[in-house]
């Protein structure tokens, strides 16, 4: 007789899937993460591997996958602009024939099933704050491309299985998260800036440091997983999950060294092509259907971030 829920994480051993295991697993339900371990690391879910109701697995998801769950969280995808664009083929595949192969599994079994899609979908906003209404501006053919477009053509792929087989689908729009355990090397801003001011390195700014973004703590974020992925079956999102706390990423810069009480200086590099100029979500929805909103202030989750980070230096 089956107790407890199976829940399928792919990408269980990235940043956010190995916290969304952890919270899984503290509240009673059996486990299976899935990874190819391109980003993620075995470090990441190692104390996990001692409980019996959790079970990891390597394998890609551009690959067929059977496995018997009631609920699958699709995360497998890297995340960071230096890892996606390492093999950019490779990120579209990810996102493309990963969703193919998870809504496949996800129809065969009747499982309902959550996609972590991005604010990336919105490419270089026009509209500020973003609303899940506003359809972005994303150019398909730059480098951020393999990611943004291949997230989209996932979302396309959730929406087309929910209309045509009736899979039960959940969208979320992820926005800028940090917190422990994110890559020390993926290049993202919050680990680049906490390792470079622990190491008394200057502070790379890109361009002139005036882009914004909205910096959502992991443990907020994993919340609004779970509420989610718990709404009825007639919401289906896309649903916009992030801190709408949006700051220019100079100013993050200043208060990390604040944080840290560093000597880093900040020194000025080009910026990406297509990097967004400002980002910030409209979590209207997210209230009004989740309850959910995030209650991490940047302080104290830019505090334990760093705290994760010092074994790193
Ligand atoms: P991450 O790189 O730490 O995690 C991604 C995980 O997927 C890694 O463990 C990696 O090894 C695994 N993976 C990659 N390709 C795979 C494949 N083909 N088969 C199996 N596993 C594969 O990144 P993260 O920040 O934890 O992101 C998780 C998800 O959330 C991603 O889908 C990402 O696009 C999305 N997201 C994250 C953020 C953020 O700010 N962290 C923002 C928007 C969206
Ligand atoms: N950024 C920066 N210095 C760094 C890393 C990133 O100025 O060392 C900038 C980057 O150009 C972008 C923002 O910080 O404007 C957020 O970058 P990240 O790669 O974390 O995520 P993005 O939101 O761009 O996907």
């Amino acid at each position: 007789m089956q107790l407890r829920k199976r829940v399928l994480v792919t990408g269980g051993a990235g940043f956010l899937g190995s916290h969304l295991c952890e919270r899984l697993i503290a509240a009673g339900n059996d486990v299976l993460c899935v990874d190819n371990y391109f980003t993620g690391t075995k470090d990441n879910i190692a104390g996990l591997l001692k409980d019996n109701h959790f079970e990891a697995m390597r394998q890609d998801v551009t690959f067929p996958l059977y496995v018997e769950v009631d609920e699958i969280f699709n995360l497998a995808c890297p995340a960071s602009p230096i890892h996606y664009q390492f093999d950019p083929v490779a990120t579209t595949k990810t996102s493309v024939h990963g969703a193919i192969n998870m809504l496949g599994l996800a129809k065969r079994v009747k499982a309902k099933i959550m996609q972590a899609s991005t604010s990336e979908v919105y490419g270089d906003p026009i509209e500020h704050p973003q609303t899940e209404s506003y359809r972005g501006n994303v150019n398909p053919v730059g480098p951020r491309a393999c990611y943004d477009e291949g997230k989209r053509c996932a979302e396309t792929l959730f929406f087309d299985y929910h209309r045509q087989h009736r899979v039960r689908i959940k969208v979320a729009r992820i926005f800028n998260t940090y917190g422990p355990r994110m890559h020390p090397n993926d290049g993202r801003v919050v680990s680049n800036f906490v390792l470079q001011a622990l190491r008394g390195q200057p502070i790379t700014l890109y361009g002139s440091g005036s882009q914004t973004r909205a910096f959502c703590y992991v443990d907020d974020l994993i919340e609004g997983f779970l509420r989610l992925m718990a709404t009825g079956d007639d919401f289906t999102g896309p649903v916009n999950l992030g801190n709408p706390m949006e700051i220019p990423v100079k100013e993050l810069a200043e208060r990390i060294i604040k944080l840290t009480g560093s000597s880093s200086t900040l020194i000025y590099k080009p910026l990406p092509q297509d990097d967004p100029t400002q980002r910030c979500p409209d979590i209207t929805l997210a209230k009004s259907k989740l309850g959910w909103e995030p209650t991490v202030p940047l302080e104290t989750g830019l505090k334990r971030t760093i705290d994760y980070f010092r074994a790193f230096v």
